[in-house]
């Protein structure tokens, strides 16, 4: 049976990859990439020469029903993003979705993923936790900062660096200086860094310093 699979892939350190996910993305007929220049580069890493095509937020809608018609004609198709998981804050939901109403069979490999190793790095509980990855950059972001601050599970966001002390001083206001908070840059990278701390503690530490590099930030949740 033709299926879509759903590879992740590193998100820093190509070590990161997996023996499956260079073996799937050799094996499937089209790997369909946010971006095929980052991609291409990746693939000639492994030394996979499989034909990629370009699948993003701005044709996503436009492309689905040309791929599922694909698999439903036995290609083996691939959907990766950038970097770490497709479908977590990249395009894949739609696909997915619309895969499963055409009766057609989804896997997603296991792999990279920039919020879990920041969640379980944190210090702070990673039981129970909402993923929130990017708030609303404008319309709606106080709404959603209020409504998050009532939630008791740690919170995942992920972050710009030239937006991290803008959201750290917003939540210092709606969530309280004294939350504890864990400021994850450059994960699997060269100057991979955590900070952990208040959130006074932590917006002191980063005024001082330039931001540069991918960002995970984990909050703890409201106190019961
Ligand atoms: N699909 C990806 C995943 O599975 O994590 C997330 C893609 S989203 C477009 C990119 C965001 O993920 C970055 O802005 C940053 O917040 C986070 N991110 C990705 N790589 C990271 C890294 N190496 N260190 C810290 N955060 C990272």
């Amino acid at each position: 049976m033709p299926k879509l699979y759903l590879v992740p892939t590193p998100i820093g350190n190509l070590e990161d990859i997996t023996l499956r996910a260079i073996r799937i993305l050799k094996e499937v007929n089209i790997i369909l990439a946010e971006d095929t220049r980052t991609t291409g580069n990746l693939l000639k890493h492994f030394g996979i020469d499989t034909r990629m095509m370009a699948h993003h937020l701005f044709n996503e809608h436009h492309e689905v029903p040309l791929i599922t018609d694909r698999i439903i004609s036995g290609e083996n198709v691939a959907l990766v993003s950038d970097a770490g998981t497709p479908g977590i804050s990249d395009p894949g939901f739609l696909l997915v979705r619309e895969c499963l109403k055409a009766g057609i069979e989804v896997e997603c490999l296991p792999g990279p993923t920039a919020f879990v190793p920041a969640l379980v790095a944190s210090g702070i509980p990673c039981d129970c936790f909402h993923f929130e990855g990017f708030l609303p950059q404008k319309k709606g972001r106080q709404t959603r900062l209020k409504l998050l601050a009532e939630i008791a599970h740690t919170l995942v966001f992920y972050e710009s660096p030239h937006r991290l002390i803008k959201a750290l001083e917003e939540f210092s206001v709606y969530f309280g200086a004294e939350r504890k908070i864990s400021v994850s840059r450059e994960l699997t990278k060269i100057y991979e860094e955590t900070k952990r701390g208040t959130i006074a503690e932590v917006l002191e530490y980063f005024k001082r310093k330039p931001v540069k590099g991918e960002i995970v930030i984990v909050v703890e949740g409201r106190k019961k």
